[in-house]
């Protein structure tokens, strides 16, 4: 088991394949992108995969793949395949943006991938195009991927929201999904992480819940589905909506408390707290061959130094969230 100082216990890791992205989405990346890894940089499957297995010995149950974005990384279904095998892992979960998923969803399902969160800022083609840095007809393609994901079976489907004023902070049109599908929508508040500034686009969680439930008009009944355990405090469901809704409060009431999570980056760091730049480099375990009884005891390290809580200033941070997975 892998136990913080806090009593902790580390059960879940992030782990980022790519620092490339077919979007740029103002809450995450410079319109000009990110300065990319060299090839050699990036960690190679093996790699990764025996980075899993070893988090995996210690205890973590739970890996979600990540980006950038992991679908623009070539042979993915392979390393699905590989991570998918490892005895003991329970949940292997991806996070996308979309674009590239309704064709791969049920090849990824039937590798061994159980669920999918899909990133997509608006319903409306123009706000999108305006958040994400996309051609408004890749859209379409984002939007569409959750019908996909729901077909293939890579449930439960998860859908992200960063809310941004002035752009896409009328959170109502979701509505209609959520009456429509078995989906969870959260909304998720702007963190303005690394060198980003962009406290002028902040919306409280809460004013978006109180826009949602004067607008639904009806009754919400509490879901709860990841309570407790996930950056959701409470799921809802609006006036018995087979999907519900969710919000992470990630500024106004951080959930350092239930943190669970390690995130390791696709230079092969590993990083305790999304608002650290305290990281541990895994390479020298990984390289020139791997040797798993130092992977693990670099681990064991990691988790030995989580931080209780780090100051909710996450600008002073090197890397963009693009760069980290979110
Ligand atoms: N490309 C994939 C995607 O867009 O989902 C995976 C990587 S992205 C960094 C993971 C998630 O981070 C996104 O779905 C988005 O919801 C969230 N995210 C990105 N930047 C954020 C920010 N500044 N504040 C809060 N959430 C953010
Ligand atoms: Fe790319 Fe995802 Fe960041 Fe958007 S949120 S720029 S899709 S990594």
């Amino acid at each position: 088991m892998l136990q913080d100082a806090f009593g902790r216990t580390v059960e879940y890791m992030r782990v980022s394949v790519t620092d490339r992205c077919n979007l740029r989405c103002r809450y995450c990346m410079p319109e000009g992108g990110v300065p990319l890894l060299t090839h050699d940089e990036v960690l190679r499957f093996g790699e990764v995969e025996a980075v899993v297995r070893a988090a995996v010995e210690l205890g973590v149950r739970s890996i979600r793949l990540t980006g950038g974005e992991p679908l623009v990384k070539r042979g993915i279904l392979e390393l699905v395949r590989a991570l998918g095998a490892i005895e003991g892992l329970e949940d292997l979960a991806l996070t996308t943006n979309g674009v590239l998923l309704g064709p791969m969803a049920r090849e990824l399902r039937a590798a061994g991938l159980r669920r999918v969160n899909i990133g997509i800022p608006s319903l409306d083609g123009s706000t999108w195009s305006a958040i994400a840095r996309g051609p408004e007809e890749l859209a379409p393609r984002a939007t569409g991927a959750i019908e996909a994901a729901l077909a293939a079976g890579l449930a439960p489907v998860k859908v992200n929201v960063v809310m941004l004023r002035g752009t896409n902070d009328d959170p109502t049109p979701w509505l209609d999904l959520v009456r429509r599908l078995p989906i969870e929508v959260r909304f998720i508040e702007f963190m303005p992480m690394g060198p980003s500034d962009g406290a002028d686009l902040f919306v409280p969680a809460s004013e978006t819940e109180a826009r949602l439930r004067e607008a639904s008009n009806v009754a919400w009944e509490r879901a709860g589905s990841e309570a407790g355990r996930g950056p959701v405090k409470e799921t809802w469901r609006v006036g018995g909506s087979p999907g519900t809704i969710g919000f992470i409060h990630a500024m106004s009431d951080h959930f350092c408390a239930r943190c669970n999570r390690l995130r390791l980056t696709s230079d092969g760091h590993l990083r305790t707290c999304l608002f650290s730049d305290d990281e541990l480099d895994l390479k020298p375990a990984l390289r020139p061959s791997i040797d798993m009884e130092r992977l693990r005891a670099l681990l064991r390290e990691a988790v030995a130094s989580k931080p209780r809580c780090i100051p909710m200033d996450p600008r002073h941070g090197r890397r963009w969230m693009g760069q980290v997975g979110g």
